[in-house]
């Protein structure tokens, strides 16, 4: 079976930038499970993954403004230390996750002013990186009437209902 929308597709990757640093894998772990065609994975690989079937091994380079999109200078801000968590040290490189939009982000720490001012940055930490793929399908099935309703995968590496 062929990965096609409304397809439930389980790959193994690993991830690199073009300096060749592994920025994650699912090596030694379970495979990345998700449903075609729902933007559930970054759309560049999702493009790539369209007709590949269990079995099929492939590297693809996906362009920032097809993964996590470019880096919007707009998104660095300074804020107070009081806005910030109480109690945490906070420090240059240190990744929280902050409400907005609706929506949870990844802020990065990226500078400290002075005794009481941060600077953040709420790119995303992979905006404006190119992702290389090297992707090995494992399974593809079609989704169920349920999992269709949902938009997600369930059970046992996908989503989960209690
Ligand atoms: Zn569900």
């Amino acid at each position: 079976m062929q990965i096609k929308n409304q397809s439930v597709a389980s790959f193994h990757y690993t991830l690199r930038d073009d300096d060749e640093n592994i920025l994650d894998s699912s090596q030694g772990g379970e495979p990345l499970v998700y449903m075609h065609g729902m933007g559930n994975i970054v759309p560049g690989l999702e493009q790539a993954l369209v007709g590949k079937r269990p079995g099929d091994s492939f590297k693809v380079r996906v362009p920032a403004d097809q993964a996590y999109g470019e880096r919007d200078e707009r998104k660095i801000h300074q804020v107070s230390r009081s806005q910030l968590p109480k109690g945490a040290e906070i420090t240059v490189g240190m990744q929280f996750e902050a409400r907005g939009d609706g929506e949870v982000h990844v802020v990065t720490v990226v500078g400290l002013e002075g005794a009481d001012r941060v600077i953040l940055d709420s790119n995303h930490p992979l905006a404006g990186v190119a992702l290389n793929f090297e992707i090995a399908v494992t399974e593809v099935r079609d989704a169920t009437a349920e999992e269709l309703s949902h938009g997600h995968v369930h059970g046992p590496h996908g989503h989960h209902h209690h």
